[in-house]
């Protein structure tokens, strides 16, 4: 008679989860600089998933004009930032997928750039990158083109 011992070894498997996503503290200040070391709280896991790795910025700027709403974000990328338009209509917030919209960025030097944006019917909003790369505060003129109805908004984003 052999008693044969299977010894499970039961990895804990509970791994090192780093929670990178900066959701702590406001994001409305630049959070593009160094991620100064934070003290590593030693949370265990907690049931939450973080999924998304770190989405930049949400929330945008937020103009109403007439019976439309305009939100404004931004997000850096390599080659310059990236500029999201929220066009919806009403209290519902229906996205407006049929506008010609064009952002008319004032540039450091004084000089302007106009942009089409391009809707993205996932995303369900307008989008373009401005390439650039200059720092500084870039004031921001949308118009969008509602079947002849112009709306616009202004906002200012920085990089
Ligand atoms: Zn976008």
């Amino acid at each position: 008679m052999k008693s044969l011992k299977s010894n499970l070894i039961v990895l804990g498997s509970v791994g090192l989860l780093f929670l990178v996503a900066c959701n702590k503290g406001d994001q409305a200040n630049d959070t593009n600089t160094s991620p100064a070391s934070s003290p590593v709280a030693s949370q265990p896991a907690s049931s939450a998933p973080a999924t998304a790795p770190a989405t930049a910025t949400q929330g945008g700027q937020v103009v109403k004009s007439g019976a439309y709403h305009l939100e404004f974000v931004t997000e850096k990328e390599a080659t310059g930032t990236h500029l999201d338009l929220y066009l919806q209509k009403g209290d519902k917030k229906e996205p407006v997928p049929n506008a010609k919209v064009t952002a008319q960025v004032q540039l450091p030097n004084g000089k302007q750039q106009t942009l089409a944006l391009k809707y993205d019917a996932e995303g369900k909003h307008y989008a373009v990158v401005f390439p650039g790369k200059d720092a500084g505060s870039y004031p921001v003129k949308v118009t969008a083109d509602i079947n002849g109805e112009k709306v616009d908004g202004r906002f200012t984003f920085n990089q």
